[in-house]
């Protein structure tokens, strides 16, 4: 039986329950009243569904706690449920498992028994992902009305569907009040697909109705899930004095009227595709915000005010109109794009808007600031730009210093109002989730960790990585390794050769490795042969993943000699299965010969739904000879426009005698950003480059063709060729 504790001394029949276990949970949920609080023994609860509901009352709330904040640990297969009123958790961790529902956390049991007036506060949930990365749910949902949901950290979400929903699809949902403060939304990696937003409020059907939805004073720390960190989907929210670190993508102002975007600092240190707002629809104001180091462009610029769509469907683009953006710092950043996404559909430019007392510092100059269509109806008042010549009137160029005031923020000298206002406050990670839980550092790096020095010998490489912590090198002696099983890469792991000598790998089973949740794998300086290998199909060197896998990985290949995958048909040397996705997979300086498959395959996600398999393909200095599958296959099908990926680079490389007549020696597929440059292919198959959707940037330069089949251009979606950057290129020596 559960054991009665003290009573509260708030009210005289308030009680203080500790349970240990679910059915002591369960019998004491039933009994709870106002200013009860029932307790979770420290330790692991295995799933564990968890139904919290009851009729608190104001300053008597029912209180759901940790027996110590963060000792308890909710696992497996598990969620939690609240309804009712005056409703209070705390003090969980949610890990090592996943919801065997829709939501982690979810305030309602059912569609019509919501939570309202209630808080959940100080709770983790970290890593709590589905296994197929593509079984999608919420980690929070909050229905009802007037929740609180503050100082929670909310980490590491790898699969599909949003991070924090607030639903409205009940009118009881709707006009809310919610108030989403002080928490930390942590690292989120580059789903591949639309759905990895990390905080989305309503849906395009609900859109016309008010939400009232409270977001303020919490930190998005690499939240890269997609184009959109927060989607708002509804009219009438505030999204105020929170900080987004080193974040892809932007506010989105989606769907929906009336909101407000204010006092917000952007801290974008340069990385790629880290935006700032993009406004769409009514009566939008954005203003007094700061941005620095931002690298977005188009879509996903620091600042983006949309193109409409005339008499707009619900779920495509409303017309900008009286839009105030005011008061803005935009500093050291790529790109502000105005009436973007203009054409044949999106044709309605914004009207009776308002751009002034803007501060912009762009890094092209005023070059970096583009209106796609007519800007007319975007008044322009008392803006400065700091560097370049003026590009629209109200726009002034200024030569101005710009130094660092107090709060870490870039200023113009005292007296000059334009920019954002001097009592900005950036949020500090120290006042964002629970106290008690460790913010994530950055990811592990290749050999930041120690060096194992291995010899030639029985399994000794198979030997070696078992007890490897992460981060940590293997440096192999020179000598041949035989391996005669899969080496599973569960960690972060560089191997290498030691100076003075090259190791050489080879295998009898396939694949050599084999990438798992957590794993990141780099080669240096090691031969690969593949003469041992077992006669099967479809063999590789580095798989991942036979199983569908949530967690992105890096592989890197430096100075790497790989040949004779020729035991039988298909041997790639990278390949990626279904629901796998590599952040990153990097090839300098290295040779591969005799191979009949691919080097890197990475086309299974074939359902177009927008979905891929790696980030970001580089390869460079490398020599391909006789690759029979071909050296690249990277396809993303759809014509969904929520990734900024698949990124690929080929540049300065030797092909040679790779693909044939009918298969191409790279084939990309919907890839965003591409860029082939100083190669030289010779008496391969063609390149050949399908676009699909979006508006990829794609460049096509200095490379040689010889005795080699023509590139391949093909666009879908009303293009004639896609928009490819095509110079300096050689067939057969002569100029094309
Ligand atoms: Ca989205």
């Amino acid at each position: 039986m559960p054991l009665l504790l003290a009573a509260f001394a708030t009210s005289a029949n308030a009680e203080r329950f500790l349970v240990k276990n679910q059915a002591d949970y369960a019998a004491t949920a039933k009994t709870l009243k106002a200013g009860d609080t029932v307790v979770l023994a420290n330790g692991v609860w295995r799933d564990f569904e968890i139904v919290f509901s009851g009729q608190g009352a104001t300053g008597q709330p029912i209180t759901l706690m940790a027996e110590t904040l963060g000792k308890v640990i909710i696992a497996g297969r598990s969620n939690l449920k609240l309804s009712g009123s005056n409703l209070v958790v705390t003090g969980l961790v949610f890990r090592d498992g996943y919801t065997p529902t829709g939501e982690v956390i979810s305030f309602r049991r059912a569609k019509d028994d919501s939570a309202s007036d209630s808080r959940v506060t100080e709770v983790v949930i970290d890593h709590f992902n589905q296994p197929d990365r593509f079984q999608s749910d919420y980690w929070v949902g909050l229905y009802g009305q007037r929740n609180r949901f503050d100082h929670n950290a909310l980490v590491g979400k790898t699969n599909q569907g949003v991070t924090l929903a607030v639903r409205l699809d009940t009118a009881g949902s709707r006009a809310n009040k919610h108030q989403i403060d002080h928490n930390y939304f942590g690292p989120r990696p580059s789903l591949g697909s639309n759905g990895g937003e990390s905080i989305r409020i309503g849906t395009s059907a609900y859109s016309m109705h008010e939400s009232n939805t409270l977001i303020e004073d919490n930190i998005f720390d690499r939240c890269d899930g997609e184009v959109e960190i927060i989607s708002v989907k509804s009219g009438a929210n505030v999204v105020r004095r929170n900080l987004f670190l080193e974040s892809r993508g932007s506010i989105v102002l989606r769907h929906g009227d009336g909101n407000l975007v204010e006092r917000n600092v952007f801290l974008g240190h340069g990385k790629p595709h880290s935006g700032g707002v993009r406004v769409i629809n009514r009566n939008q104001i954005v203003r007094d915000n700061y941005m620095e180091g931002l690298r977005g462009t188009g879509f996903a610029s620091a600042l983006t005010v949309m193109n409409g769509v005339p008499n707009s469907p619900v779920n495509r683009y409303v017309q900008v109109e009286n839009a105030r953006i005011e008061n803005n710092s935009i500093l050291d950043s790529s790109s502000i794009t105005l009436a973007a996404g203009s054409d044949a559909e999106r044709s309605a430019t914004p009207k009776d808007s308002a751009f002034s007392g803007n501060l912009l510092q762009l890094t092209d100059g005023a070059t970096s600031i583009i209106a796609e269509d007519d800007i007319a109806g975007i008044a322009m008042r008392g803006n400065i730009l700091v560097g370049g010549a003026s590009p629209f009137a109200g726009i002034v160029a200024q030569k101005l210093p710009l130094t660092r005031a107090a709060n870490g923020l870039l200023y113009p000298p005292m007296g000059i109002k334009t920019g954002a206002p001097r009592d900005l406050t950036v949020a500090r990670l120290g006042d964002v989730g629970p106290a008690w839980y460790a913010k994530p550092a950055g990811a592990v790096k290749f050999g930041s960790g120690a060096a194992l020095a291995v010899s030639p010998g029985d399994n000794s490489l198979a030997k070696a990585l078992q007890h490897l912590a992460s981060g940590s090198c293997l440096v192999l002696a020179p000598g041949r390794y035989a391996v005669d099983r899969t080496l599973l890469i569960d960690k972060n792991v560089c191997i290498q050769s030691a100076a003075g000598g090259r190791a050489t790998v080879s295998f009898s089973r396939a694949p050599l490795f084999e990438i798992a949740v957590g794993g990141d794998l780099r080669l240096a300086g090691i031969d690969i042969r593949g003469d041992d290998a077992a006669d099967a199909v479809g063999n590789a060197v580095i798989r991942a993943a036979i199983e569908p896998m949530p967690a992105n990985f890096s592989i890197e290949l430096d100075h790497v000699d790989v040949r004779d995958l020729d035991v039988n048909k298909s041997f790639d040397v990278i390949a990626i299965g279904k629901s796998a996705m590599a952040g990153s997979i990097r090839i300098t300086d290295s040779n591969f010969a005799n191979i009949s498959g691919m080097v890197v395959s990475a086309e299974s996600e074939t359902d177009d739904f927008g979905r891929y398999n790696a980030e970001y393909l580089d390869i460079s200095g490398t020599t391909f000879d006789n690759i029979h599958g071909g050296i690249v296959s990277l396809y993303r099908g759809g014509s969904d426009e929520s990734t900024f990926g698949p990124h690929f680079r080929f540049e300065k490389n030797r092909v040679t005698g790779s693909g044939g007549k009918d298969r191409a020696a790279i084939k990309l597929v919907g890839v965003q950003q591409v860029n082939i440059r100083g190669n030289t292919f010779t008496k391969s198959g063609a390149l050949r480059i399908t676009e699909t959707t979006g508006s990829p940037m794609m460049t096509l330069i200095d490379n040689d063709f010889v005795t080699t089949q023509l590139p391949v251009l093909v666009a879908q979606g009303g293009r004639a060729a896609p928009p490819l950057a095509l110079t300096g290129n050689r067939v057969d020596g002569a100029a094309r």
